[in-house]
């Protein structure tokens, strides 16, 4: 159904496995390190600290797992229905379809003459490809796979949920809000800085980004364990 080239396919799925992957770490990251400094903040055992994280670990997993799962079937059901629909409407109405992808390549800026000659050629190439990509927005066509999306953003997050977890097991007791705080923060602008540069962008921009919100995920959740550790 696609046009697009082997490499451009390839290049699009790198691009968004690896920010997936690099989005799950990070909040993996986030989520488990404030529950550790949150409950460490509160004057809990190493134990109980461990079954915390542990638990996020988890259920973070399988939440992240499931949203996915969701987000990405419902959006391929999306796509679908609308490619299901357009093909349908190129085979009944294929006079409406041209003079419509007209009108869109002249609200583009192109003369009604040019945007009949670019409409003509692109329909007579593949209608269903340029419809697609000018009429509904999608120019990928590349079928998303929904379980592989929610495995691959479980194990990443997963990956980055273990981080602050060893870094809880190894610390000397009294030392493993601090140490979990600045190892995550360590790690924070390494992956932001990582991701910034992946996706072309400023790498300082993209490290102080991510690093300006795990640290204040830190500190409520710091500010939750202190305030509830003493009252209870
Ligand atoms: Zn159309």
């Amino acid at each position: 159904m696609s046009r697009l080239s082997h490499s451009e396919i390839h290049m699009v799925r790198r691009i968004g496995w690896l920010r997936a992957a690099v989005l799950g770490a990070n909040d993996g990251i986030v989520s488990t390190a404030s529950l550790v400094v949150g409950v460490a903040a509160a004057g809990s055992a190493r134990s109980a600290v461990l079954v915390a994280g542990l638990a996020g670990l988890v259920a973070g997993a399988m939440s992240m797992a499931a949203g996915e799962y969701v987000s990405v079937s419902s959006q391929a059901d999306a796509e679908k229905a609308d490619i299901a629909r357009e093909s349908r409407e190129l085979r009944d109405t294929p006079d409406a379809e041209l003079d419509e992808l007209t009108h869109i390549y002249m609200e583009r800026g192109l003369d009604r003459e040019l945007a009949r000659q670019v409409a003509t050629q692109l329909t007579e190439r593949d209608a269903l490809v340029a419809h697609a990509r000018d009429e509904l927005g999608i120019s990928e066509m590349v079928a998303a796979n929904p379980a592989q999306a929610a495995i691959v953003s479980a194990l990443t997050f997963a990956a980055g949920a273990v981080f602050p977890l060893i870094v809880a097991l190894l610390a000397p007791a009294s030392w493993i809000t601090l140490a979990v705080a600045m190892t995550t923060l360590a790690a924070l602008a390494t992956l932001g800085g990582l991701g910034a540069s992946a996706g072309g962008a400023g790498i300082i921009k993209g490290a102080s980004r991510v690093t300006f919100w795990g640290a204040l995920a830190m500190i409520a959740t710091a500010a939750v364990g202190r305030i509830f550790g003493v009252a209870v």
